[in-house]
């Protein structure tokens, strides 16, 4: 029988925990209502089960049910932060802050806002880890600064960046603080209270949940932020968010959200131990591999390195059976080599020839072992016919050992 692909690219997206799966089915097959019709017993239990779904994904956060927005995912979420944000804040300025590392759904965002608005956009560097600091942010704020947006930790090389620092600066500076969270909600302790966030972004399916479900965090006060929604129709959601909710997927976020609190202290060890097995294997058995990321600041799953004098999406290509990313997932129908890579300086042939791994909940030991033995192999054969790796000799190291 063919040996099953080892999935690692739980940055991308996981695999829906079958306690989440269970969870949700009923929302299918029988409570099946519209959470928004207010005149049966069937609207009520969908209402019922959405509440407790925005209490399980507030308690995650340090928030207020009554501060949580379901959204399609946190593409949409970072686009009602920012879009939703602005038109309040033109009082303060016009000014806006965000940083190179940015996923898509962001920095795609403010750059149409820089291009076709009145908007003017700071994007600020990170240093060589990925990580931006505060004062670089400081540095970027102007009197007329409205609203600050960063990544809490990045998905294509795991830097966890100094969200509270950056969130207390702001509020001291009267600036609204945005964050997208998600790849750090279930992993990093987040409180919105302690962390001076006032809007962050999640999403499900990289907690073990469903696609197509997210969610917006809004401060109601100390200060209250407001935001205009994205679009308009039956009110859902507090008016921030029409459309009818999805309530299988709503009851599967706010079980994935409870069950990766619950689980935090047993799994991430675990991932950890799983991660570094995986890099010390590979670099037992393959030469010139460099980490991209932040040493130790880094999320417990993810492991970005280069080969060097090999081509990440061969490398990828080559590996067939262990499903992994290179560059982020997001932007591989893009040619161009990832730009949060490019923003730590590395330069385009080492962007190119980076992969990430990203370890997860349902790893197993021997998974590791075979991606191990895969890309050293894989690694091997294409150094092999790399013409600047034969001009510096092919090691014993990156030659297959007899098994
Ligand atoms: N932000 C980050 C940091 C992400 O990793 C992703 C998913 N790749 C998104 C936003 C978009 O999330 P979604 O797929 O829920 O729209």
């Amino acid at each position: 029988m063919p040996r099953q692909a080892v999935y690692l690219d739980n940055h991308a997206t996981t695999k829906p925990d079958p306690r989440v799966i269970s969870a949700m089915t009923p929302y299918f097959t029988e409570i099946y209502g519209n959470a928004a019709s207010v005149s049966h017993r069937f609207g009520w239990d969908a209402a019922e089960a959405v509440d407790r779904a925005r209490e399980q994904v507030a308690a995650g956060l340090g928030a207020d049910p009554k501060e949580i927005v379901f959204t399609s995912g946190a593409t949409e979420a970072n686009n009602l932060a920012i879009k939703g944000a602005l038109p309040f804040l033109r009082r303060k300025g016009d000014h806006i802050v965000t940083t190179a590392v940015e996923h898509k759904s962001v920095l795609d965002v403010v750059e149409r806002l820089g291009r076709e608005t009145e908007w003017k956009i700071t994007v600020v560097p990170c240093d060589e880890t990925g990580r931006v600091d505060v004062e670089t942010i400081a540095q970027a704020l102007r009197p007329e600064t409205a609203l600050v947006s960063v990544i809490t930790a990045n998905n294509e090389v795991g830097t966890i960046n100094p969200i509270r620092e950056i969130g207390a600066l702001c509020h001291g500076r009267g600036v609204v603080f945005h964050t997208d969270a998600t790849q750090a909600v279930g992993k990093l302790v987040l409180d919105v209270q302690a962390d001076h966030i006032d809007l962050l972004s999640l999403s499900s399916h990289k907690i073990y949940g469903p696609k197509g479900i997210g969610a917006l965090y809004v401060r109601r006060r100390d200060p209250q932020v407001r935001i205009k929604p994205l679009f308009d129709g039956g009110g859902h959601e507090r008016g921030l968010r029409s459309g009818t909710p999805a309530v299988p997927l709503i009851v599967g976020l706010g079980e994935a959200i409870e069950l990766a609190l619950k689980d935090r202290a047993e799994d991430l060890p675990r991932i950890r131990g799983l991660r570094d097995r995986l890099e010390t294997g590979i670099r037992e058995r393959v030469r010139d591999v460099r980490l991209n990321g932040h040493p130790t600041d880094r999320l417990d799953g993810n492991l970005n390195l280069s080969f060097s004098y090999v081509d990440g999406e061969a490398l990828m290509m080559a590996m067939r059976d262990v499903a992994v990313s290179s560059g982020a997932a997001c932007t591989s129908a893009e040619p161009e080599p990832s730009h949060v890579l490019r923003a730590m300086g590395l330069d385009e042939d080492m962007a190119r020839a980076s992969l990430r791994f990203g370890v997860g909940r349902f790893n197993t030991v021997e998974e590791i072992d075979h991606a191990i033995e895969v890309v050293a192999k894989a690694a091997a054969t294409l150094r092999v016919h790399s013409a600047a790796w034969t001009g510096g000799g092919v090691s014993e190291k990156d030659e297959q050992r007899p098994s």
